[in-house]
């Protein structure tokens, strides 16, 4: 059964270089990005959070500057992202201002989406802007990241941000409608694919290198994309983007390929914090705390008797009891905060830190209790 569009309540759309660069009068598809934007107005005015995952700086900026085609060197393409991204950002700003949507540009590196601290400052004003139902602009930040430390490709960047914002569901646009069994330009015999419940071994070999000059991605990266969706509880859908309005497409009933997830993002998120990561320290509650936690509040610094370890804001730690353990989160405070503010009102931590922290330990949507 192949789910409905309209069910799915924070999208991620991700479009790449070649639907987004006209190279050859060295601009960018504005009609078609006006388009998407009217697709993008349907899901907003339903209600739905969206993000935008923007390639194209690097492919506008060596137009613009007139950089010869074939392989950049790295420093050409991070000049080259410099320039390109101006014009990506302004174009998008104007398209959905049309429809009086706020545009909002993150540039991430890996390195935003893999430490924890920073991770989830990413995450903290990318949920912010979706609350203040602006659509974030997303691209990599390439103009800085270097070769070992870059994804290079926007279709794992996009997978990562899905995740990490809990969205529902990944759409990746593409010069092709979806998987085959073989390339399709060069083996007539290839099947289309409609829905992929598993990426088993079989499904990874069917995808090929990367596809043309102008998209990194091809279906290699499509499909590690894939795993990292639905590993973390977020659907994903390989559609033509080609065509205008290529959303609108896919919801009456256009040829794509869906990847699901067996797992949503809170439960996926909780297995997360419950397996993946090491705890650096241990926080002790009373018995209040310990029931108020299984009643599904989060962990207040008045409920903490005590602090073990050394860890930092974002890292796991063990939640217990005198007796027993009851879970993990990921803590708000670094341990030596955390000790000064444990056992006292959240009304107080701004005069005993001098700033203005959170008022939970642990958020509940960070924790992971043991049954
Ligand atoms: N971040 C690159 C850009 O904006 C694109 C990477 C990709 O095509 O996947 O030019």
């Amino acid at each position: 059964m192949m789910p409905d569009l309209r069910q799915f309540r924070r999208i991620v759309l991700k479009v790449g270089s070649s639907l987004l660069v006209d190279r050859a009068r060295g601009r960018l598809n504005h009609a078609w990005l006006a388009a998407l934007a009217e697709d993008i107005a349907d899901l907003h005015a339903r209600g739905a959070d969206v993000l935008v995952v923007s390639s194209g700086a690097i492919a506008m900026g060596r137009t613009v500057l007139g950089l010869p085609p074939g392989p950049l060197k790295l420093e050409e393409s991070q000049a080259a992202a410099a320039v390109g991204q101006i014009a990506l950002a302004r174009t998008w700003a104007e398209v959905l201002a049309h429809h009086d949507m706020t545009a909002g540009q993150i540039l991430v590196t890996l390195a935003d989406t893999e430490e924890r601290r920073r991770y989830l400052n990413a995450r903290a004003t990318t949920l912010k802007l979706l609350d203040m139902r602006a659509v974030p602009i997303v691209n990599e930040n390439d103009t800085v990241a270097t070769s070992e430390i870059r994804y290079g490709d926007n279709d794992r960047l996009a997978a990562r941000v899905a995740t990490m914002i809990g969205a529902d569901l990944l759409v990746l646009f593409s010069d092709i409608d979806g998987l085959y069994t073989a390339p399709p330009n060069s083996d007539p015999n290839a099947k289309h694919i409609p829905l992929v419940e598993r990426i088993t071994p079989e499904i990874d070999a069917m995808a090929g290198g990367p596809a043309s000059e102008l998209s990194r991605g091809g279906m290699r990266t499509k499909i590690e994309a894939g795993k990292i969706a639905t590993s973390g509880g977020t659907h994903m859908i390989i559609a033509d983007g080609r065509a205008k309005n290529p959303l609108r497409r896919v919801q009456d009933g256009g040829r794509c390929t869906w990847f699901l997830t067996p797992s949503n993002p809170a439960t996926a998120r909780k297995t997360w914090i419950a397996g993946a990561l090491e705890p650096r320290g241990t926080l002790y509650v009373d018995q209040g705390a310990a029931k108020a936690l299984r009643g599904g509040a989060s962990l207040l610094p008045v409920g903490v008797r005590r602090v073990e370890g050394s860890f930092a804001r974002g890292d796991a730690v063990m939640i217990r009891d005198e007796t027993r353990v009851l879970g993990r989160g990921l803590v708000a405070y670094d341990a030596d905060d955390a000790s000064r503010i444990i056992g006292r009102p959240s009304s107080e931590i701004e005069a005993i830190l001098g700033y203005h922290g959170r008022s939970e330990m642990v958020h509940r949507d960070d924790m992971a209790l043991v049954d």
